[in-house]
């Protein structure tokens, strides 16, 4: 691995974030409001499609150049860094990953430049950490499948021009590409969110939408495969959304805490608060230290399902202590809009909910844990 590129990416990321990002995070979360220019010009950057190699359109600077991205755009805005993930990460890495040569060709350019902006649609009204209980269904009729069902929080469901979409078909599941021009694809409401606002949720329906076979992704009746294969990069990769937003919580409660003064002193010269700030920085560290950890585990081929999922839930969790505390510290302050502390814990809350509950985690971080440790294998 060439770090000194990694190095460069940061840099440049960081730039274009605080030219780009900063200015508009606050009217984000205010007017809930999706900046799609900026995000298009993240394709111009390179960034939409920094997993892709580079005869497709892409950066091929692979999911660390991804995490890097995450962590830098959940520094400033976690709702931008949100539709990222699930553009560049959920939909578009995975379409390349498993996709026909003629996929690759038609979508995958415009996805990786902005041109097109990407949704990944599993979960349904009735199946969410269920999401195998799917009721969206693709029937075959001789050369084509007919696609009818419908899916809720999608992320940047609102603006894509490309979905990719699991399916029922018979009593197993496929992934389809569907896109916005199809005839019988249509979108439902825009969800108003407690936080990552500014991110656009929404449903799509499909009404009897007909798939020639060359919009199936993968193999016919292997989508289950591609659901569950993609699970690992994505927990790891939007692990690094709240690992970006913890550092933020935590530096503007460094900043007020120094500014503010109690008692004739800073806030930060009484123990109480050098406790906060103690804890803060040690978690803060630690879910860093974790999220690269696991990040490797990838890159070398070697990750496992308990790795991936202790790496988000622990980010997630971290970041919304991290992010209660900020406000703690910044007093009234902090419960003031103005203050933008409060958008932190708003939009860390999602990481405890969104691509898999808290409880998912665990369940699957347990259930990993036992199967491996029996099989003789020790914990690393
Ligand atoms: C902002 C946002 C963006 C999203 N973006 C996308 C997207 O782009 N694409 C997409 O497909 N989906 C998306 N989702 C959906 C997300 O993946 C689901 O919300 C999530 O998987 C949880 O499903 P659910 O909301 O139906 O909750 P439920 O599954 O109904 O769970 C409710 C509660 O029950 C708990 N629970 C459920 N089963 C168990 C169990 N077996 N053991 C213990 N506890 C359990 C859960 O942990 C949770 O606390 C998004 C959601 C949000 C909020």
């Amino acid at each position: 691995m060439n770090e000194d590129i990694y190095v460069e990416l940061r840099k440049n990321v960081k730039e274009f974030v605080q030219r780009e990002v900063e200015p508009i995070s606050h009217k984000m979360d205010e007017e809930d409001y999706f900046p799609e220019d900026v995000f298009r010009k993240m394709g111009e950057m390179g960034y939409l499609g920094i997993t892709i190699p580079e005869e497709y359109g892409g950066a091929g600077l692979g999911y660390m150049g991804q995490a890097i991205i995450e962590e830098e755009l959940g520094y400033s805005s976690a709702s931008l860094a949100l539709s990222y993930g699930a553009h560049s990460n959920l939909t578009l890495d995975n379409l390349y990953r498993n996709g026909s040569k003629e996929q690759k060709e038609e979508y995958v350019p415009k996805l990786s430049s902005g041109k097109w902006i990407g949704s990944l649609g599993l979960t349904e009204p009735s199946s969410g950490s269920d999401a195998l209980n799917m009721k969206t269904r693709a029937e075959i009729h001789e050369d084509h499948y007919v696609l009818n069902g419908s899916k809720t929080y999608i992320t940047n469901a609102p603006y894509s021009e490309f979905f990719l979409v699991y399916a029922r078909t018979g009593d197993h599941y496929t992934a389809f590409s569907v896109l916005s021009t199809d005839e019988g694809f249509s979108r439902g409401k825009k969800f108003s969110k407690m936080g990552m606002r500014g991110s656009p949720t929404g449903e799509i329906y499909f009404d009897g939408i007909k798939l020639d076979k060359s919009r199936i992704v993968g193999k016919e009746n292997k989508g289950k495969e591609i659901i569950l294969g993609g699970l690992n990069s994505e927990r790891v990769v939007l692990s690094f959304i709240f690992v970006g937003l913890a550092r933020r919580a935590l530096e503007e409660s460094i900043r007020y805490s120094h500014e503010r003064k109690q008692f004739g002193q800073s806030l930060h010269s009484f123990e109480m608060i050098q406790d906060k700030l103690a804890t803060m920085y040690t978690e803060y560290k630690c879910s860093r230290l974790l999220a690269y950890d696991a990040l490797k585990s990838i890159e070398e081929d070697s990750m496992d399902v308990k790795t991936a999922a202790a790496s988000i839930l622990y980010s997630a969790q971290v970041s919304e202590r991290i992010c209660r505390e900020a406000i703690q510290i910044h007093g009234g302050n902090g419960y003031m809009k103005d203050s933008g502390v409060e958008r932190l814990l708003r939009d860390a809350i999602l990481g405890q909910i969104g691509a898999g509950t808290t409880e998912i985690r665990k369940k699957l971080i347990a259930h990993s844990l036992i199967r491996d440790f029996l099989k003789g294998k020790g914990i690393d």
